[in-house]
């Protein structure tokens, strides 16, 4: 039977939201969803759940059930993220299972080499990082240079192919089936040896938690240089907001890596998102989108970032903040 594979990503068995596009895509797909998790119950889980999408569920979904199909690994977690042993759960599955019409992972730093992994093991096309899907079609979307270019993507030959789904892209898709999943287990697989896992690293305590401010004022590289960040925190003080900013902000060290908005920093949903000097590259999107209210000043009007504002305003960032400092000041 035709079906497709998701791969999910738990970490310290969190089931991942970012597992959620990956299923959504296959909604979107119309396939037959199986799910391949990791049977959590080990030691080196602080958190282990009662099902694979944690203690509660999932952003108020009984998450099991937008699955048809729950493949439970018998497997540690950090094994399983291990793509030498990756293979070997995907080969065995096939064997008993058949092979799928799609494997899909995460567009993480870990969803990214186990794809490219399995896709070069099983000879099998792969496009990664993708955004889009037009059924009509049967095209995929992934896009380039912030947005600014998008690509198109069809399989050219039959048989399974892999994909890795970018973060935020097709989570509305995932929705709950009518009937509870099968669950099925796989536990006798090749393990592989020659390379271990050997610890989570915490990140540092972080003097304050973007996350919980209901108000932010993120900068960008469009700031210019480290001396202006006085100015920009006078302004978030009388804005009452939060300081945060892009990436390229926290890798210069004008912010500290806390403040860091996106993929690899804080995914945030503040009530206000006011973003100055800020492109809008995906990765920062993906960090900032479900914002209530997001308002982008930035003097280039292509600037991807207005795509997803509510409110923008073309110009130079520097007055605009002269000038809100001036009124706000009285
Ligand atoms: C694996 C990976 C992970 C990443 N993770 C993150 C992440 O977590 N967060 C993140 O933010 N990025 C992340 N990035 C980087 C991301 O791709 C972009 O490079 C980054 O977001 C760009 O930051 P920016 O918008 O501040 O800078 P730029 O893209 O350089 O944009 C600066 C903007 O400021 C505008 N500007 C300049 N001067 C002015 C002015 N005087 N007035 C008005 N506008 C002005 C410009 O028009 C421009 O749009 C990641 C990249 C990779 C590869």
């Amino acid at each position: 039977m035709s079906y497709a594979l998701v791969v999910a990503e738990v970490r310290r068995g969190v089931f991942e939201e970012r597992n959620l596009d990956a299923i959504g895509l296959c909604a979107l797909m119309e396939k037959d969803i199986s799910l391949l998790v990791t049977d959590n119950n080990n030691e080196m889980n602080q958190n282990p759940p009662s099902s694979p999408f944690g203690k509660e569920g999932l952003g108020g979904f009984s998450g099991e059930k937008l699955v048809n199909t729950i493949i439970k690994v018998k497997i540690e977690e950090a094994l399983f993220l291990n793509p030498l042993n990756m293979v070997g759960v995907v080969k065995t599955m096939m064997d008993s299972k058949g092979k799928p019409d799609v494997i899909v992972f995460t567009h993480s730093s870990s969803g990214t080499e186990l794809a490219s992994y399995v896709a070069g093991y099983f000879d099998l096309p792969l496009i990664t990082d993708v955004n889009g899907f037009d059924k009509e079609r049967d095209v995929f979307f992934k896009s380039y240079y912030s947005d600014k270019i998008f690509g198109e993507f069809r399989k050219a030959a039959q048989g399974p192919f892999v994909i890795t789904v970018r973060s935020g892209s097709f989570k509305e898709y995932a929705v709950e089936k009518t009937t509870p999943p099968v669950i099925e287990t796989i536990e006798d697989f090749p393990i592989a040896e020659g390379r271990n896992f050997m610890e989570y690293v915490e990140e540092e305590k972080a003097e304050i938690d973007i996350t919980k401010a209901e108000f932010l004022l993120s900068v960008g590289r469009g700031i210019g240089n480290k001396d202006e960040i006085p100015d920009y925190e006078k302004l978030a003080d009388l804005l009452k907001a939060t300081l945060s900013g892009s990436r390229p902000v926290i890798d210069k060290m004008w912010l500290p890596k806390a403040r860091q908005v996106g993929t690899s920093g804080k995914t945030v949903k503040p009530k206000v998102y006011l973003a100055m000097g800020i492109s809008g590259a995906f990765q920062h999107i993906a960090g900032m989108k479900d914002s209530d209210c997001i308002i982008a000043v930035n003097k280039d009007p292509e600037a991807p970032i207005f795509q997803y504002a509510h409110f923008g305003i073309i110009a130079d960032i520097h007055k605009v903040r002269d000038k809100l400092l001036e009124v706000l000041k009285g």
